[in-house]
């Protein structure tokens, strides 16, 4: 075989969900380093426009397809990142059948396909798996504290299933796969009406309408830049690592501050009003990266207010007119 030509032969990733806002940052992240890149979606929460500008790049390919359904991909592959899933609470208990698909049908699919065409697998997880944890900040040690019958129970477990499927081709069929436990991330291409707390606040702040805060706003969060993100998911999916591993900023707020955060970085006039809390809603999450910065040589660079500044100018630009 001629070693050069071996050597320069590009990478090609199936992303699916690669239209979604992690999904078509993944993709621009890996065409920057010279990957071939396949993005399937069936657009249910992702959005063509997210990737368009991608689309005539020869390296980029779109395929529309739901990955609950069997899958084919023609194309020689040597990775396949399965992040196709309904993510914000509002998006997945609107549709939680299609959601408890794509986490269980959607990732037997994808392991499927790796398995036929023999290359690296990651699966997109959640701090969800956690639920609302009595551990904080949480390890990747900790089994979590989920409802499986309650409103979030159908993203959970789905998460929780799709891991242990993924374990278990892991175990018997010896896929290299990785799981990547993504705590809450946000960045330019969420969409404003997904329900969301930077979307919903940013908005708000931007029309000067009130600012919901749920509960008393004492629940914490911890948010990561997609940017810092998408860097963490590919030197996890280039790692030899195959036990999960938390992907997120440390830096913990409670929501309240996050309100009042957005609110002086919008320069806006919205009054901060209190709104029932959703059932389940974790009490607090953080990330403990010990296992990321040790094994991966990976922690999040971009700063809460400097990543705000950027989402809010991204937001501003889909047109919000104040009110
Ligand atoms: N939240 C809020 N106001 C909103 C939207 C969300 O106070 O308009 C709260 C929500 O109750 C939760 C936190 O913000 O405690 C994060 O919610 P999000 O839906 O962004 O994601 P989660 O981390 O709960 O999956």
């Amino acid at each position: 075989m001629n070693k050069n030509k071996n050597q320069t032969k590009m990478k090609t990733a199936l992303i699916t969900g690669g239209a979604g806002f992690i999904g078509s940052h993944l993709c621009e992240f890996l065409l920057g380093k010279g990957f071939k890149v396949i993005a399937m979606d069936n657009l249910v929460t992702g959005d063509i426009k997210n990737i368009e500008h991608l689309r005539s790049n020869p390296d980029f390919k779109y395929i529309h397809h739901d990955v609950s359904k069997h899958i084919v991909v023609n194309e020689e592959l040597d990775f396949v990142l399965h992040f196709a899933s309904p993510a914000s609470p509002v998006d997945y208990q609107k549709i939680p059948i299609q959601t408890l698909k794509v986490g269980s049908l959607g990732t037997h699919n994808t392991l499927g396909l790796a398995l036929a065409k023999k290359v690296k697998y990651l699966l997109a997880s959640t701090s969800e798996v956690y639920g609302d944890p009595l551990v904080n900040p949480q390890p990747e040690s900790y089994w979590g504290n989920v409802n499986p019958i309650g409103i979030r129970g159908c993203y959970d477990e789905a998460k929780r299933f799709a891991e242990a499927l993924t374990m278990a081709y892991h175990r018997i069929h010896k896929l290299d796969t990785k799981i990547a436990r993504i705590f809450n991330t946000y960045g330019p291409r969420m969409r404003k009406d997904d329900g969301r707390v930077v979307p919903n606040f940013i908005t708000q702040a931007l029309k000067n309408e009130p600012i919901t805060v749920y509960g008393n706003g004492k629940q914490t969060r911890s948010f990561c830049y997609v940017s810092d993100l998408v860097e963490g998911i590919y030197k996890l999916m280039i790692s030899e690592i195959n036990e999960p591993v938390n992907l997120g900023n440390p830096e913990e707020h409670t929501i309240l501050e996050f309100a009042e955060i957005i609110k002086e970085l919008a320069k806006s006039r919205s009054k901060i009003v209190f709104k029932p809390l959703p059932l389940d809603d974790p009490h607090v999450r953080c990330p403990d990266i010990k296992k990321a910065k040790k094994e991966l040589k990976w922690q999040p660079v971009i700063g809460l207010k400097e990543g705000l500044k950027r989402t809010i100018n991204g937001l501003r630009r889909i047109k919000i007119t104040p009110s």
